[in-house]
């Protein structure tokens, strides 16, 4: 069963236990989904990890209570380790004490409304066993599309790991993968520097998945139609497809960096639609001679740029330091680059002409609910299926297929901004943004109609 009714109603379980994993990308999809399910009146509790901790006077209708994550112990590997199964892995064993006992506890807790469900992050697939031993029905938050986790439970992660290291000497390095012919050895490479660690990671997730109470997924049902009845198909269980969850409560109030709001009065000062944004996300990391590539490809064009880059984004330096010689002097007036950005702002300014992205999933959704055509440069885990699917499946991006190199670069952007294709795939967007806009109006409205008959309730009147 598949639905998009986002009215997930129960007479008298009012409270819902949430636990993300502990990235922005997952904590921003998990506090919405805390916050649509708390206008349909649900107490909010959220279990969290001390690392990356969500800001809780942000949310002061929710009650959070952390765990001790043993993530100390690792954090100094994050720099380096770009295999995100091997956090993940960890966090699924140094986790399990702290968040059964915290759990117990909260459903101990006396006076208190009785739980109706358990969200945890897909990603935490050791919360299935704890939620049969304390016997409580636990629903998977999945906080990417459809068509990752269906490419994730093909690909031969354990059974072929040697298509994971394929160079572009390799006569394969172009060709389709027979398991997902969507998918290149060369999108597949970049998923992971560790296949069997990521299968055994995957491996997990998807079992517990199916053994979940249901999984809600952060996508919608225009945008991807065909693999719906194949979701339903490969995963027995209850279907939801709630998003974007963005479009009801934006990124903001669960920011782990300090937003720069001081570049929507420069993005103001911009002609309509002549903007490149830049961002790479949270997690993503790139070489000093990417960024200097990236950095001599925004001077070269002409157009205006706003460039995210996130202390650590660059792999060995603490912020700006490779840049080339005389970078910010040349771009004067013309770039602004930032340390972390108001993203959902900056798409929905009509400033904005494209956004060069790694493709999150977040990001990509981001990009399709403001119509702005994308420029796909995918770094890890999902973001080489995604980018597939938007320039491949939806036709809404630009793929920069050989990676960070400013001719390329020059090219992809010109190819958007300049050329009919641009003009293509900014109507394709547009198309996609209105399919959204009429599905966020109708939810918003069912949401009033609820909200009405509740204080009906209240009043006395049936
Ligand atoms: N984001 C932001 N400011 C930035 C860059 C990103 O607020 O300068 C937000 C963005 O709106 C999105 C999230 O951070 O909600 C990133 O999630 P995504 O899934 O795109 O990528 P990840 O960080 O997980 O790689």
């Amino acid at each position: 069963m598949v639905t998009t009714d986002p009215s997930l109603r129960s007479a008298t379980r009012r409270r819902i236990i949430l636990f993300p994993t502990p990235f922005q990308g997952h904590i921003n999809p998990m506090l919405q989904l805390a916050n649509i399910l708390h206008t349909h009146g649900f107490q909010i509790t959220i279990i969290h990890a001390k690392f990356n901790a969500p800001n809780p006077s942000n949310h002061p209708h929710f009650s959070f209570k952390p765990i001790n994550d043993g993530f100390a112990e690792i954090a100094d590997q994050l720099a380096t380790n770009q295999d995100a199964s091997y956090v993940l892995k960890y966090l699924n064993k140094s986790c399990v004490d702290p968040f059964r006992d915290c759990l117990a506890g909260l459903l101990a807790e006396p006076g208190q409304d009785p739980v109706a469900c358990l969200i945890t992050d897909a990603a935490f697939y050791f919360a299935q066993a704890v939620a049969d031993e304390l016997k409580l029905p636990r629903m998977a938050l999945r906080t990417s599309n459809l068509g990752c986790v269906l490419a994730y439970d093909v690909l031969p992660f354990n059974s072929k790991p040697a298509c994971f290291y394929l160079t572009k000497q390799d006569t394969d390095y172009e060709a389709s993968v027979p398991e997902f012919p969507l998918l290149k050895f060369k999108d597949i490479v970049k998923i992971t520097t560790n296949p069997q660690g990521m299968g055994e990671f995957v491996t997990n997730m998807l079992t517990q998945m199916r053994a979940s109470s249901g999984i809600i997924w952060n996508t919608f049902k225009e945008l991807e139609e065909p693999d719906l009845e194949t979701i339903t198909q490969v995963f027995p269980v209850p279907s939801f497809t709630l998003g974007p969850f963005h479009e009801y409560f934006p990124a903001t109030s669960s920011s782990l960096i300090e937003q720069d709001r001081t570049i929507l009065s420069w993005l103001d000062k911009q002609a309509p639609k002549s903007v490149v944004y830049v961002s790479f996300g949270s997690v993503a990391r790139i070489t000093e001679s990417e960024f200097q590539e990236v950095a001599h490809g925004l001077s070269n064009i002409g157009f205006p740029f706003l460039w995210v880059v996130r202390p650590g984004t660059v792999a060995g330096s603490e912020w700006l330091e490779s840049l080339p010689e005389n970078f910010v002097e040349g771009m004067g007036e013309r770039g602004r680059i930032v340390k972390w950005s108001p993203q959902q702002e900056v798409l929905a300014h009509p400033a904005t002409g494209c956004f060069w992205t790694h493709n999150g999933w977040n990001s990509t959704l981001e990009s399709i609910c403001e119509g702005v055509p994308m420029i796909c440069s995918p770094c890890f885990v999902d973001q080489p299926i995604n980018a597939r699917y938007a320039s491949d499946v939806w036709k809404i991006g630009v793929f920069l297929e050989d990676g960070f190199e400013r001719t390329g670069i020059e090219m992809a952007i010109k190819r958007v901004m300049m050329d009919k294709e641009g003009e293509e795939i900014r109507e394709r967007i547009s198309c996609l943004k209105e399919k959204i806009s009429k599905q966020y109006y109708m939810n918003f409205l069912m949401i009033q109609r609820k909200e009405v008959m509740e204080r009906q309730e209240t009043n006395g009147f049936s």
